[in-house]
């Protein structure tokens, strides 16, 4: 349960997960913001204007998903850490799973790092297929991995070292 130990339950994720339909025409953000967080640079940070934060700020922020163009500026924006993007088109077999980082050292294209649920279990090793710095930002590292398709709802969050390919 997300106030006693951080991790959101299935119904939070409900909530703010876009429809299969969605998901498979393309990148789309999920706002995964469940802790009451006040603040709104997502949506400043949008060029498209998809995400509308509630008149209570402190409410998690709406996307429009039929408008987001999977850009991911408001992945960068997001000092909670807490949007993600899916591209479930990404391969025939492979979805890529863009998530915030900001730990060091920072994993380069090409590496090969673990993938960890929301709860840190281990979800496999996971190529790097882009890693980047959002120009102007907060120096929030936009990490992309390459998923299966089966996980790539479930992968939030990555450990660098210790991970190899079968
Ligand atoms: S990914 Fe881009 S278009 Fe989609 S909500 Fe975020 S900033 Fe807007
Ligand atoms: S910027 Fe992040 S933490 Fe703030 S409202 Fe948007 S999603 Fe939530």
């Amino acid at each position: 349960m997300l106030n006693k130990n951080g991790i959101p339950t299935l119904e939070d994720l409900r909530q703010v997960t876009p429809p299969q339909e969605r998901l498979n025409k393309g990148p789309v953000a999920i706002a995964e913001c469940f802790q009451c967080i006040p603040c709104n640079p997502c949506s400043t940070a949008c060029p498209v204007h998809a995400i509308t934060v509630q008149p209570d700020i402190n409410q998690t922020p709406v996307i429009d998903w039929d408008r987001c163009i999977g850009c991911k500026q408001c992945v960068a924006a997001c000092p909670g850490l807490a949007i993600f993007v899916v591209d479930m088109n990404y391969s025939d077999d492979l979805a890529a799973v863009t998530l915030p980082y900001e730990f060091l050292p920072v994993p380069e294209k090409g590496a090969c790092v673990n993938g960890l649920s929301r709860a840190g279990a281990v979800l496999g090793p996971f190529e790097v297929v882009a890693a980047r710095q959002a120009a102007g930002n907060n120096l929030t590292w936009l990490i992309t991995l390459a998923v299966p398709k089966d996980p790539a709802m479930d992968v939030r969050n990555i450990q660098v070292g210790g991970a190899a390919h079968e």
